[in-house]
């Protein structure tokens, strides 16, 4: 847990989020500022700052994470949807907890920019 990190205070419900499920392992919201119809985060309430400090002791869990954001995804009717993650400033990531974007509701374009 990092005390300065915007997701590990709403994981742990210090700062609201409109969330779709949560555990003791994980916790899926909707994105503040939605890029399709659908857009929500999954995290690891453990803080893992990206996908670059996933380590074999994090496998498991954040496998949990992709399956979690594929069940929700089938729950809130997206039979067809995009999973990123952004690992550093370059690649557009803006919160260093690690995130899966779930993102359905639309047509996609390939390869994104
Ligand atoms: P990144 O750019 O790091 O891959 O994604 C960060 C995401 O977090 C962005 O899509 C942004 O809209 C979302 N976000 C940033 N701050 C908040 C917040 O306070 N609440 C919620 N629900 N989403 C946030
Ligand atoms: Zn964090």
């Amino acid at each position: 847990m990092a005390n300065d990190c915007l997701f590990c205070k709403i994981a742990r419900g210090d700062i609201p989020a409109k969330k779709l499920y949560e555990d003791d392992e994980v916790v899926a919201f909707w994105d503040i500022a939605p890029q399709a119809p659908r857009h929500f985060l999954v995290i690891p309430r453990k803080h893992l700052a990206g996908p670059a400090a996933v380590t074999a002791a994090d496998q498991s869990l954040i496998g949990k994470v992709l399956r979690v954001g594929a069940e929700l995804a089938a729950k809130e009717g997206a039979a067809s949807f995009r999973m990123v993650t952004n690992e550093g400033a370059e690649a557009g990531q803006t919160v260093f907890h690690f995130h899966l974007h779930v993102l359905g509701g639309r047509a996609m374009a390939w390869p994104p920019g």
